[in-house]
């Protein structure tokens, strides 16, 4: 059985003090939830003030985006070592605004899940086509590859703590979701390949995330395809009513 992740990526909102009025209003509402994971996303500068409130609760905090680097002269750049000190316990990493607006490829993705990996910090690895890639019927060779290159050199191992988010690129932000079985089938060809990379166990018990414009009303439609394993979710996480109401689809 592999349990739910409900993941929240806050991209780059919320102030210090929209953040703990957040903190304030979900915890109590998910207080009792135990059916499924949940992890939270924010920007840098607040992910100190957003672990402090996050403390003793079942919510855990992770950062967007880390360097590959542990540390060194990379001008605004976040390391793993930081986010360890601080208590960050997961990392977004490729997504596909990082992939769009910063040049972010499969051998950079590659780079970081290695370095996420050797400091113990779950890496959630996004993955995903763009709209002309689906039309032209290139889907299932676009996830292939970045999953193959994405897993360059982890064996199965160390790819035991690997979360793969599945994020459709003309699903996010645009209110156009995958349908169910549109994402399963997306699942299924991630699962294959990583069952081809790291065996059939690996696979069977890496979680697979959907994420494009989940909200509340489609949230159970998706998650409960026995494929998906949970949800990343953009928009709909900003305010604590709906992203609590995605975590109890
Ligand atoms: C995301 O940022 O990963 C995302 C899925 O955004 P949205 O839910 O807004 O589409």
């Amino acid at each position: 059985m592999r349990k739910a992740l409900i993941a929240a990526n806050w991209k780059m909102y919320k102030t210090p003090a929209e953040a703990k009025a957040f903190m304030d209003a979900f915890l109590p509402l998910v207080a009792a939830h135990t059916r499924d994971e949940i992890a939270l996303f924010p920007s840098p500068v607040l992910l100190a003030a957003v672990i402090e409130a996050a403390k003793e609760s079942n919510v855990a905090v992770g950062a967007q985006n880390i360097h590959f680097a542990e540390e060194g002269a990379y001008t605004g750049e976040t390391s793993v070592l930081q986010l360890k000190a601080l208590g960050a316990t997961h990392t977004l990493i490729g997504h596909s605004e990082r992939r769009q607006y910063f040049a972010e490829t499969d051998e950079i993705v590659n780079q970081k899940l290695h370095t996420a990996l050797k400091h113990g910090i779950v890496p959630i690895v996004c993955v995903g086509e763009v709209l002309a890639e689906r039309e032209a019927g290139e889907t299932g060779g676009v996830l292939k590859r970045q999953v193959t290159r994405a897993f360059g050199g982890v064996t199965a191992e160390a790819a035991k703590p690997i979360v793969i988010a599945y994020e459709p690129v003309w699903a996010i932000g645009t209110g156009r979701t995958a349908t169910p079985e549109i994402a399963a089938e997306a699942h299924r060809i991630i699962r294959a390949e990583v069952a081809r990379l790291l065996g059939a166990e690996v696979a069977a018990s890496m979680r697979i995330l959907y994420g494009g414009s989940v909200k509340p009303d489609n949230a159970t439609a998706l998650i409960s395809q026995e494929e998906i394993d949970g949800a990343l979710v953009g928009g709909a996480s900003l305010k604590p009513d709906s992203f609590a109401a995605i975590v109890k689809y």
